[in-house]
């Protein structure tokens, strides 16, 4: 028999429940923490698979050994005051009619929910590609990556061969969008100082990053995408633009040319896609399956569910794109969504979503990094010490958010 969570309010409009724990849930929990001070009779729930808050704008560092997959697990418990109920759960499904989770702990009623799942990673079906490649989605995943380089290293090392030692001891890297770059960067600046530890010569690890597009970080400005391609080059990495994965193989990327980009590690990080239990549901979705909202970021149809962060399909109406999966544009959204459940509450209006740009970083190595702020475009350290600033910035508010409330 289902336990049933919180059966005594099943369907009634008290319960607020949020699914999902990354940066828009997360977010959307802290700010009514504060917002539901006035309102006892609210319950507020956060539902997750994990016990803790991934940071996963700080994956790449993890998947290169720089730091520590732990450091990127934030217990909940830390962020999260008495007042929200937290149930680690896998959510499996939704009874829409019946407004209630589906989840490993039983159903979960909601009179409101916060849709916030996030994304996975989408291998286009390419064939070869989900059991050749890995991929850079959580800490898990991140700790594979470095546990993997690693042990093809130690296999380089037994190599006599040295042609042979750096095909084993290369990492190609699928995807030039910051997520590749950033990864291929930290990478290539590591490599050589760890060779050493595993017998082989700093000259042997080699990195390659793959991209389909004509350029990497497809979208930005071109001062912005010419700073980064010097800052890789001067690394080492070797960049393959307009080249398209056709098939992972044993020894390779076999692009759509029949050419072979040959290496000992692989790592997916060309795109991604809703999660399964979305495209499975009768949400109405769009692009890559993410969830249709109307400009309060609620599901067309389902005015009682919000959405947020990367499973929200957003457009833009100055650009009249898709917003990207991003986690400054979740904290936006989190926020937006925060405030129009809180405006339910007292009976106000709702606030349309705009989103505020606040610029574009990226790190590209462990020292260097570029970035496009306020239509101005630096590279070099400056935009790495930016990009370390708004990580711990970022740190430093989830702890001390859950009461605060400034409007
Ligand atoms: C390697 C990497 C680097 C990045 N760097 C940057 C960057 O520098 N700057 C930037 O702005 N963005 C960056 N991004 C993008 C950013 O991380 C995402 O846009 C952001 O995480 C989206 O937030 P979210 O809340 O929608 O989803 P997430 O943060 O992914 O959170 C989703 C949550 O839902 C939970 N969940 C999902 N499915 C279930 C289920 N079935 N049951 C229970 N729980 C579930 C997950 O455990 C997770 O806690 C990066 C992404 C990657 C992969």
């Amino acid at each position: 028999m289902e336990n049933a969570v919180n059966a005594s309010t099943a369907g009634s409009g008290g319960q607020i429940v949020v699914a999902g724990a990354g940066y828009a849930g997360l977010h959307v929990t802290l700010r009514l923490t504060a917002k539901l001070r006035d309102h006892p009779e609210v319950e507020l729930t956060l539902v997750d698979r994990h016990d803790y808050h991934q940071a996963i704008t700080e994956l790449p560092r993890v998947a290169s050994g720089t730091r520590a997959a732990d450091a990127v697990r934030i217990p909940l418990q830390e962020m999260l005051a008495t007042r929200v109920r937290f149930v680690q759960t896998e959510i499996n499904g939704f009874d829409l009619a019946g407004r209630r989770l589906l989840t490993g702990a039983g159903p979960i009623s909601w009179g409101r929910l916060v849709l916030a799942l996030g994304s996975r990673p989408n291998d286009f079906a390419i064939p070869g590609l989900a059991e050749r490649a890995l991929s850079l989605y959580s800490a898990s995943d991140a700790e594979r990556v470095w546990a993997a380089v690693g042990k093809a290293l130690t296999v380089a090392a037994a190599e006599a061969d040295p042609e042979r030692q750096r095909r084993l001891a290369t990492v190609v890297v699928g995807g030039g969008g910051a997520t590749g770059v950033e990864l291929a960067g930290e990478l290539a600046e590591i490599l050589p100082a760890v060779a050493g530890s595993h017998g082989l010569a700093p000259d042997r690890p080699a990195v390659r990053l793959v991209e389909a597009g004509p350029t990497i970080l497809a979208g930005s400005s071109a001062q912005l995408i010419d700073k980064a391609a010097k800052i890789l080059s001067d690394l080492g990495v070797q960049v393959r633009t307009d080249a398209t994965i056709a098939a992972a193989t044993e020894d390779g990327f076999r692009l759509t040319d029949g050419q072979l980009v040959e290496g000992g590690v692989f790592v997916w990080a060309g795109g991604l896609k809703a999660p399964g239990l979305v495209a499975d549901s009768e949400l109405p979705t769009g692009h890559n399956g993410r969830v249709k909202v109307d400009q309060y970021l609620r599901v067309l149809d389902y005015p009682e569910i919000y959405v947020a962060g990367d499973l929200a399909s957003v457009t833009d109406p100055g650009t009249g794109h898709v917003l990207p999966p991003l986690a400054q544009v979740a904290l936006e959204e989190g926020e937006t969504v925060a405030r129009n459940l809180d405006a339910e509450l007292r009976g106000k209006p709702l606030e349309a979503f705009t989103f505020r740009d606040k610029g574009f970083v990226v790190s590209v190595g462990t020292r260097r990094g570029v970035a496009d702020i306020a239509g101005i475009t630096t590279g070099g350290r400056l935009a790495h010490t930016l990009k370390d600033a708004i990580e711990w910035e970022y740190r430093q508010s989830v702890k001390h958010l859950r009461g605060w409330d400034p409007v």
